[in-house]
């Protein structure tokens, strides 16, 4: 086995993040007890700050990017995982704090570790990915706030990563689903993943009345700002949002009357640092509730040499679905 591996990996120079596909030694994978054989990675909203560097995402530099990963155990020090077991990795701070999934191998902590579902082909775990984990915890966030199947939600982002993943599971599950997007090109792509009702993204993007017509029984928000703001005065008495995503701003001007007048809830969603039960409730739901041939019809597949383009894409709002990066 060659000792050199690709990885695509986040740089400073002078004071400027450079990021490029290189050729590491093994030798050089952090010193952590487990070594994935990485299969695929992919493409979040996050990598795309990442590699960017339009946000601080990196901390120490070198840094292999990459905030997921799905691949196979080959060595393990830890008695609770062994060789050959097909594992996954969301967040943990990949990409951020530790070496992450764009590498052939990676050397990573036992309790990030996540088994795959036997459901799930590595392509579909990464074809999944955060996004895909996150919008599964969004649903179980209206679930848990009493957002019942049936009901009319609505999705904001819903031509991105998230969005998609959110708007194929709600349908599946029963809901009415509302798709909110800036892109009509994609009504007949959300239109096939389960949406009853396309929304032009403008209709919530301008500030609008603290309190409005009831619309939503809950809600799936990727996009922050004044869309929150309007999705929260359009949501229905005793409704409820999840809230993941800033894609369009990381501000929230709205008013307290939503929730003193219709007692509605607002659920935070974190996916990088929740907890092991939560990841492996959401990886089941993902098995039993994601139909898989909408995964992959909103999945494509890309090599690493083609991470500069789909960083600066994925920020520019310029990605359906979701992507994979076949990082061999
Ligand atoms: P994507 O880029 O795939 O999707 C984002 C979507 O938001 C776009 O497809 C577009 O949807 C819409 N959008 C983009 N730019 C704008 C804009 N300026 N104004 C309004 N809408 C816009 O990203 P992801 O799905 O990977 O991530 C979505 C968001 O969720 C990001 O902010 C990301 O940081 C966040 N996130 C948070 C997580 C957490 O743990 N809290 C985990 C994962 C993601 P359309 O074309 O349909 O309008």
């Amino acid at each position: 086995m060659s000792d050199m591996i690709k990885a695509f990996v986040i740089d400073s120079i002078d004071g400027k993040v450079e990021s490029r596909l290189k050729e590491i030694s093994r030798a050089d994978l952090p010193d952590e007890p487990i070594l994935v054989q990485v299969a695929y990675s992919t493409v979040n909203f996050k990598d795309g700050l990442a590699l960017t560097g339009v946000a601080p995402i990196a901390q120490k530099t070198p840094m292999v990017g990459g905030i997921d990963l799905a691949g196979t155990i080959v060595e393990s020090a830890s008695p609770e995982w062994k060789p050959g077991e097909r594992v996954v990795i969301n967040g943990w701070g990949l990409s951020q704090q530790h070496w992450g999934g764009y590498a052939q191998f990676q050397r990573v902590r036992p309790e990030w570790l996540v088994r795959l579902p036997d459901t799930f082909s590595l392509t579909q775990a990464m074809a999944i990915g955060t996004a895909g984990y996150t919008a599964m915890l969004c649903v179980l966030a209206l679930e848990r706030m009493g957002v019942k199947p049936g009901r009319d939600v609505l999705v904001t982002g819903a031509a991105g990563g998230v969005g998609s993943v959110a708007v194929a599971l709600l349908a599946k599950l029963g809901y009415k689903v509302a798709a909110s997007t800036g892109r009509p090109e994609t009504h007949d792509y959300l239109r096939g993943l389960g949406a009853s009702a396309v929304i032009d993204r403008s209709s919530l993007s301008s500030p609008g009345a603290p309190v409005q017509d009831e619309r939503w029984a809950g809600a799936i928000d990727t996009i922050g700002g004044h869309a929150l703001a309007n999705v929260l005065a359009q949501t229905a008495y005793g409704g409820a949002i999840a809230a993941c995503g800033l894609a369009s701003s990381r501000d929230l001007p709205a008013s307290i009357l939503p929730f003193v007048l219709r007692g509605i809830a607002l659920q935070g969603i974190d996916s990088v640092m929740a907890p092991k039960a939560a990841r492996e409730e959401a990886w089941l739901r993902l098995a039993a509730d994601l139909d898989p041939r909408k995964l992959d019809a909103m999945t494509s597949i890309a090599p690493m040499s083609e991470l500069t383009e789909l960083a600066t894409r994925i920020l520019a709002g310029d990605i359906r679905g979701r992507t994979v990066i076949d990082v061999n």
